[in-house]
C-alpha cells in the first residue's frame, strides 16, 4: 500500500508508467495468506516489480511504447516475467520507454515523456527511462528493462540507481518485443546491488523457448554477496581492474570524468590493482552499432504490417493498408531507423555498411577478450554526461546517438556490465547522479555484483 500510494503521488510529475495493475493488493494478499499458512514463498515475495512495456505480460498492455501495438494484450507472459511471478514478485505495472527501445531519453515514446526524479526538467535517459525513474523515485522496488545498446545502464546512471546488463543469453528473450535480436537482453534495476542481484537470480537461466538462451549454470548471485559483506580492510585485494583509456578522453564532461576517477581511487583503497587499458577499436563501436541495430530492426519491424501484427488502418486496397498501418503506427525515430537499416542492407550497400560493421564487431570482441584476459573487470563512465534537459537533443539525433558511446561496445561483445551510482555533478536543484560502469567477462555477473556490493 505504501509503494502504491507513493507510485500514485509521483506519477503525475514523472509519468514512469504506461499502465498500473489493478491487482497489486489482491496478489499481495494471496502471498500474505501463503505465509500465514506456513507455505514456502520465493525471494521476491511481495516485492513490487516494474516491467518495461516491451516485455510481454498476460492481460496487460504491452505496447513497446508504440501506437502500432496500442491495443495489444499478450495472451502469455515473457519468460522473465513468468519467473518473477514464480518467485512471488508482483508486477506493479508497465513502464514507459522509447518506441521499440529506440532512443536514449524516453522522449520517443508514443504516449508520454517521463521525467527524471532528480530534476523533472531533465530526461531520465533511455530507452528504459520509465523503469529507471520508477526505482529512483521508489514507485516500485526493482524493475525489468531491456538493453540493446545501453538502455538499462545509461538511464540507471541518469537516475542514480543500479542497472545490470547481463551477458547475452543469460536471460531468455522469449516475450521481449524484438528491436535488434543479436544485441537485445533483458536487464535489471534496483536501488542496491543486492536487490539487483536477487532479481537477476530470479530471471536467469536456459529456456527452450529462446534458442539463444544459454545452458550455463546460474550461480546463486545473492549468496555470493553475503560472503562479500564480511568486509576486511582490503576486501578487493588482488582484483585486477583495467580503466579504459578511450572512455576518459575527449567528449566526456569534466565533472563526470573527475567523479569516475574518484571512484577508481576508491577501488584502489579497497585493494584493487589498477592499470590503464586501451581498446583501439572503441570509437568504431558507435557507427557499427547504429548500422547493425538499425539493420536488424528494419527486419524485425517488417512484421507490423497491420495484417500479421499491429493495428490495422482502414484503407481501400492492400498496399494502402500496409502503407497507412505503418505510417500511422510508427513514430519518426522508428521510421528513421527502418530507413537507415533498409539502406544498409540493400544490394550494393550491404558490403560497404552491414558487412564492415560486422567486421568491426569482431574486432571489438577480440579487443575486449584481450583486455579481460589480463583484468578481472574493466571500468568506464556509464555515459559521457549526466542527465540533460528534456528537448535538448530531441532534434539532433547525432548528438543523442553519441551519448551511447560508453555502452554500445559492451552489447557488440555480448558482455555483462553493472552500472552503479558513484557521485554527483552540479546541475538541477540538488545535483545530478553519475554512474560508474564495470564490465566483466562473459557469464561473470557474480563477480560484478560482488565488487559492486563492496564498492557501494
Ligand atoms: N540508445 C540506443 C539506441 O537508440 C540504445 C537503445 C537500447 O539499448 N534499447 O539504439
Amino acid at each position: 500500500e505504501t509503494y502504491l500510494s507513493r507510485l500514485k503521488l509521483a506519477e503525475p510529475q514523472l509519468k514512469s508508467f504506461i499502465h498500473v495493475s489493478n491487482n497489486v493488493l489482491k496478489e499481495a494478499q494471496s502471498i500474505d495468506d501463503k505465509i500465514k499458512r506456513n507455505e514456502n514463498v520465493g525471494p521476491l515475495a511481495g516485492v513490487l516489480v516494474g516491467v518495461k512495456d516491451n516485455i510481454c505480460t498476460v492481460d496487460m498492455p504491452s505496447t513497446a511504447g508504440s501506437r502500432v501495438l496500442e491495443n495489444y494484450r499478450p495472451p502469455f507472459d515473457a519468460t522473465a516475467v513468468k519467473k518473477v511471478k514464480e518467485f512471488d514478485g508482483i508486477v506493479v505495472g508497465k513502464t514507459n520507454l522509447d518506441e521499440f527501445g529506440m532512443g536514449s531519453t524516453t522522449e520517443s515514446s508514443s504516449f508520454q515523456v517521463t521525467a527524471n526524479p532528480w530534476d523533472i526538467s531533465r530526461v531520465p535517459g533511455g530507452s528504459s527511462g520509465g523503469s529507471a525513474a520508477a526505482v529512483s523515485a521508489r514507485q516500485c522496488v526493482v524493475s525489468l528493462g531491456s538493453d540493446t545498446g545501453g538502455s538499462v545502464r545509461q538511464p540507471a546512471s541518469f537516475c542514480g540507481v543500479v542497472g545490470l546488463k547481463p551477458t547475452y543469453g543469460r536471460v531468455s528473450r522469449y516475450g521481449l518485443i524484438a528491436y535488434a535480436s543479436s544485441l537485445d537482453v533483458i536487464g535489471c534495476f534496483g536501488s542496491s546491488v543486492a536487490d539487483t542481484g536477487i532479481l537477476l537470480s530470479a530471471i536467469s537461466g536456459h529456456d527452450r523457448l529462446d534458442a539463444t538462451s544459454s545452458k550455463q549454470e546460474v550461480p546463486d548471485f545473492t549468496s555470493q554477496l553475503i560472503s562479500a559483506a564480511l568486509l576486511e580492510s582490503k576486501p578487493l585485494k588482488g582484483l585486477k581492474v583495467g580503466v579504459i583509456r578511450e572512455t576518459l578522453e575527449n567528449g566526456v564532461d569534466s565533472g563526470v570524468k573527475s567523479t569516475v576517477l574518484g571512484a577508481v581511487s576508491h577501488l584502489e583503497e579497497l585493494g584493487c590493482t589498477l592499470s590503464e587499458v586501451s581498446l583501439p577499436s572503441f570509437s568504431l563501436g558507435l557507427p557499427a552499432y547504429y548500422i547493425l541495430a538499425s539493420s536488424e530492426s528494419s527486419s524485425n519491424l517488417s512484421r507490423y504490417d497491420g495484417v500479421r501484427y499491429g493495428n490495422q488502418a482502414a484503407a481501400e486496397d492492400l498496399n494502402a493498408l500496409y502503407g497507412d498501418s505503418r505510417a500511422k503506427g510508427f513514430g519518426s525515430e522508428v521510421k528513421m531507423r527502418i530507413l537507415m537499416g533498409t539502406y544498409a542492407l540493400s544490394a550494393g550497400y550491404y558490403d560497404a555498411y552491414y558487412k564492415r560493421a560486422q567486421q568491426v564487431r569482431t574486432l571489438i570482441q577480440k579487443s575486449f577478450k584481450t583486455a579481460l584476459d589480463e583484468n578481472d573487470i574493466l571500468i568506464s563512465p556509464a555515459a559521457p554526461s549526466a542527465a540533460y534537459k528534456i528537448g535538448e537533443k530531441k532534434n539532433d539525433p547525432l548528438a543523442m546517438y553519441s551519448g551511447d558511446i560508453m555502452t554500445v561496445n559492451v552489447n557488440l561483445a555480448g558482455l555483462p556490465a553493472l552500472v552503479l551510482p558513484c557521485g554527483f555533478v552540479e546541475g538541477g536543484p540538488v545535483g545530478l547522479p553519475v554512474g560508474l560502469q564495470m564490465i566483466g567477462a562473459a557469464f561473470d555477473e557474480g563477480k560484478l555484483l560482488k565488487v559492486g556490493h563492496i564498492f557501494e
